[in-house]
């Protein structure tokens, strides 16, 4: 570890683990056997499941229609809600957002409170915190503001996401211990994570994340305790599966969440296209303890293309860098490419959308260029905003 400041908390957000509880249901097979399990994962044409703690694979093939209809929704991350995709108008072509703010005054519904079973369930208008303690609707109502300013972020951003406009809430798991939390599946020492269930995931947190602390017999919010850099996850939960194909999981992916987490953000309002943050973040060496990659401002990066396709485990492997670096990537996409529209990263997008591959998946990203070119390109533009970039 170079830099001791570089927090635990940064460094660990991001890990997509496996699924934490995947909707379990019935599965037939050819032969009319019948079996409960989870669906884990698809590839090559078979289809993952897990029974008794255990996996197995199934060819896809060999399973019932409705199983594989199942498998086909699950594969485009519909299962959460089948029909709550349908009707929603993707949005490519909104100004790019700049202030975005949501009310302060949201309401808070109270859906469930169990003593006896220890849950208490809340609920924000576009999410649900499933909490293992009773919280007043006052302090839910303060720390929901960071989940739906960043959703409407989402919304607001022309990257042709559906999934914030999903009309099923998002689910967020809360613990009143970090025990808890790592006992759930939180890595230890991270500030919370999103866990992806090949589509709709969940996210879970530890309350101190959010600033919650009890005070006497209730709980209260410090916002100087609050972990901002949770918008992280919320944006990778709001992300569309398609943006986690290979050739986008990773640089685009990553990159997309540090943009937003590093946008501003204060008491439900950020401030997106916030240059001078998202780089201070980056390349700041943290002299004053500040968070950050601490970069520097004259980066050797890897080839363009290289780390593009590298997998995702790679990817993680130099975590500290590859956030950072995917970050001022991602930002030239949105702010400084071509005509500065973002319309090479949007067709990106769409080609993603359109399930097209390496290296065709790159074609409208270049948009004519080579390659080389394409890194002479980002290098200028992070060279007249005063970040020297050398590509290998
Ligand atoms: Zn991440």
């Amino acid at each position: 570890m170079s830099s001791p400041r570089l927090l635990p908390a940064i460094l660990l957000l991001g890990a997509i683990l496996e699924p934490l509880r995947g909707a379990e249901r019935s599965w037939t097979n050819s032969a009319g056997k019948t079996i409960n399990a989870t669906l884990v994962e698809v590839t090559d044409g078979k289809a993952v499941l897990r029974m008794d703690g255990r996996n197995f694979e199934v060819p896809v093939a060999n399973l019932s229609p409705g199983d594989q209809e199942f498998i086909a929704k699950w594969k485009k991350g519909d299962t959460a809600d089948p029909s709550g995709d349908a009707g929603v108008k993707p949005n490519w072509d909104g100004p790019w957002p700049g202030l975005v703010t949501v009310p302060v005054d949201l309401e808070i519904e109270v859906v469930k409170e169990d003593t006896a079973s220890g849950e208490y369930i809340y609920a924000s208008p576009h999410y649900e915190f499933i909490c293992d303690v009773r919280l007043n609707t006052s302090v839910v109502k303060r720390f929901s503001l960071l989940f739906e300013a960043t959703n409407q972020v989402c919304r607001e951003l022309p990257l042709g996401m559906v999934k914030p406009f999903r009309k099923e809430r998002h689910k967020i798991h809360l613990f009143e211990t970090r025990e808890a939390y790592i006992a759930k599946g939180g890595p230890p020492e991270s500030g919370g994570v999103y866990i992806s269930r090949g589509g709709e995931g969940d996210i879970l947190v530890p309350l101190t994340s959010l600033g919650v602390k009890k005070v006497g017999s209730s709980y209260s919010v410090d916002h100087k305790e609050e972990n901002t850099t949770l918008s992280h996850e919320i944006t990778h939960q709001l992300t569309d599966f398609e943006y986690y194909a290979e050739g986008s999981r990773g640089w685009f992916t990553e990159g997309l969440a540090e943009y937003v987490a590093h946008s501003g953000y204060r008491s439900g309002k950020f401030s997106v296209n916030d240059l001078g943050k998202l780089k201070d973040y980056v390349t700041a060496y943290g002299e004053d303890g500040r968070r950050g990659r601490a970069l520097g401002d004259n980066l050797t990066a890897p080839d363009l293309q290289e780390f593009f396709l590298q997998s995702y485990d790679s990817f993680l492997d130099n975590a500290n860098f590859n956030y950072g670096f995917a970050a001022l990537v991602v930002y030239y996409y949105f702010h400084m490419d071509s005509n500065k529209d973002a319309a090479n990263i949007k067709a990106f997008l769409k080609a993603l959308k359109e399930e097209k591959t390496p290296p065709e998946l790159f074609e409208p990203l270049l948009a004519g260029r080579t390659w080389d070119e394409m890194e002479t390109a980002i290098a200028q533009g992070w060279r007249s905003r005063g970040v020297k970039i050398s590509f290998r």
